[in-house]
């Protein structure tokens, strides 16, 4: 059975699935999947044009020119290999490969691995203005309804915005956040934090951070000093270091994760504003080209608008014509 046949029977019982996905992506779905739907009512059988429009396709979707070549090239050996001229059929092996190409690069346990004592630290790194807050507050929201005690820390002391904004979720959660002045050292305010989340008895210790790319080698030596003063006070911390990239910036944000990436090491990814763009690809784009994955998606505004990834839920998706006017 081919993945789409495995994706529609898994998920087309609505009872069973979470419809997050379905409804959080039909811009890309309806984008992506129509342009296939459209290309294979027009070959009866494929050649070398139906490749060359198949790959088009990909690239406009953000999945990047190499992976794209790369998965079409692997598509034109299997159907040369199955001897499949079918374009559903290969439209179908499309998807399969995509799969592959993400789920080849390892196996990834998204959620947060809890240390059995003391608080589990998170760093989260990105430009201004890609949701970043936004989605500290819905991982603290995901966390707090798993039970866990949540503490933010305000270190992206630059914006004065940023320490108000911040505060102004903690308030609306419940939770405490643990604020600097204007300009205070960030590694400072980290440290106020680590002191209080060991205080207080927190699991989760999330930490904001500036993210003024343009001073690479001052962003660098901020987050290493942010490091070292939370690695001193709680052991491991931080545990991991979340990037936020916005899916609607496309290729440009497969470009901040290098960059951020050569900054600091970089454990997960979490894709905003995917609900926004009707180019999804950019998740695998980030998985080819650097290797690492995309933890939690957002698929909204709301705070319950974050989502575990799930490659077969994405997939689905992604590819998958619904009944939807
Ligand atoms: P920051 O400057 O990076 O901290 O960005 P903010 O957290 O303030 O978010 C910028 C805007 O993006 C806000 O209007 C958010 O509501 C919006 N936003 C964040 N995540 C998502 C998402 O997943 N979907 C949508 N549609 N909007 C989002």
């Amino acid at each position: 059975m081919g993945l789409i046949s495995f994706l529609k029977s898994k998920f087309s019982k609505k009872d069973k699935i979470d419809n997050k996905y379905v409804s959080g992506m039909s811009k890309s779905r309806k984008n992506f999947s129509s342009k296939l739907t459209n290309l294979s009512k027009r070959y009866k059988s494929v050649n070398q044009d139906y490749f060359d429009e198949l790959e088009e396709i990909l690239i406009e979707s953000d999945v990047g020119v190499s992976l794209s070549i790369k998965i079409i090239e692997e598509v034109l050996d299997e159907s040369k290999k199955q001897k499949i001229t079918e374009p559903e059929k290969i439209n179908e092996i499309l998807v399969d490969k995509m799969f592959l190409g993400y789920a080849s690069k390892g196996d990834i346990v998204n959620e947060i691995q809890f240390k059995s004592e003391g608080p589990t630290v998170v760093l989260v790194v990105g430009v201004n203005g890609v949701g970043k807050t936004t989605s500290i507050a819905k991982l603290a929201y995901h966390y707090i309804q798993k039970g866990k005690k949540v503490m933010l820390v305000a270190a992206d002391t630059f914006r004065a915005g940023a320490i108000e904004q911040l505060s102004i979720w903690g308030e609306r959660l419940h939770i405490p956040v643990i604020v600097g002045k204007k300009e205070q050292d960030p590694a400072s305010v980290s440290y106020d934090g680590a002191k209080e989340a060991i205080k207080q008895g927190v699991d989760l210790l999330i930490v904001d951070t500036a993210g003024r790319l343009q001073t690479k080698v001052n962003l660098m030596n901020e987050l290493a000093k942010i490091k070292r003063v939370l690695n001193k006070e709680i052991a491991g911390a931080p545990h991991e270091t979340f990037l936020i990239i916005d899916a609607t910036t496309g290729q440009n944000g497969v470009i901040q994760a290098k960059q951020f990436n050569e900054v600091t090491d970089v454990s997960g990814v979490i894709i905003t504003k995917m609900d926004g763009t009707s180019k999804g690809g950019i998740i695998l784009s980030i998985r080819e080209e650097l290797g690492i994955p995309v933890r939690f998606i957002g698929l909204g505004e709301k705070l319950d608008d974050l989502e575990e990834f799930d490659l077969d839920q994405y997939l689905y998706g992604l590819c998958v014509e619904q009944d939807e006017k």
